[in-house]
């Protein structure tokens, strides 16, 4: 079974770019454009990690890792803040708001997979054996 990744995102450019980059790589992408949806769907859905936009239309990122950690369903899943905002301090700030990392915009394809790859669980890997 591929890894789940749940892409929260509302801007158009970088949830295809995410998503092509994740498909490509063989990963199962559930795409949210909004904070309400990507909340029910991490629920539901239980992806292996979730790559989270700060700027939403309805609710900031921020607010959203913190209701996806106080919720049982929801804690243990990794969380990855994915943010424009160039400032000092928004690092931590996602990691204070339960991020276990902080990825900066634009996405560079050429490191994206790296980014990300040490907040996946382990693949199996007995495959043909
Ligand atoms: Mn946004």
């Amino acid at each position: 079974m591929p890894l789940t990744i749940l892409v929260i995102e509302d801007n158009e450019q970088n949830m295809y770019l995410m998503t092509y980059l994740l498909e490509k790589n063989g990963f199962e992408v559930i795409q949210a454009r909004q904070a309400e949806q990507g909340l029910g769907l991490a629920v539901e859905k239980r992806p292996d990690l979730i790559l989270l936009d700060i700027q939403l239309p309805d609710m900031d990122g921020y607010t959203v890792a913190k209701k996806l950690r106080s919720d049982p369903a929801s804690a243990g899943i990794p969380i990855i803040a994915v943010t424009s905002y160039a400032m000092l301090g928004d690092r931590e700030k996602s990691l204070a708001a339960g991020c276990n990392a902080h990825i900066e915009k634009p996405i560079d394809p050429d490191t994206f997979l790296d980014q990300i790859s040490g907040y996946l669980p382990q693949a199996p890997n007995d495959e043909g054996v």
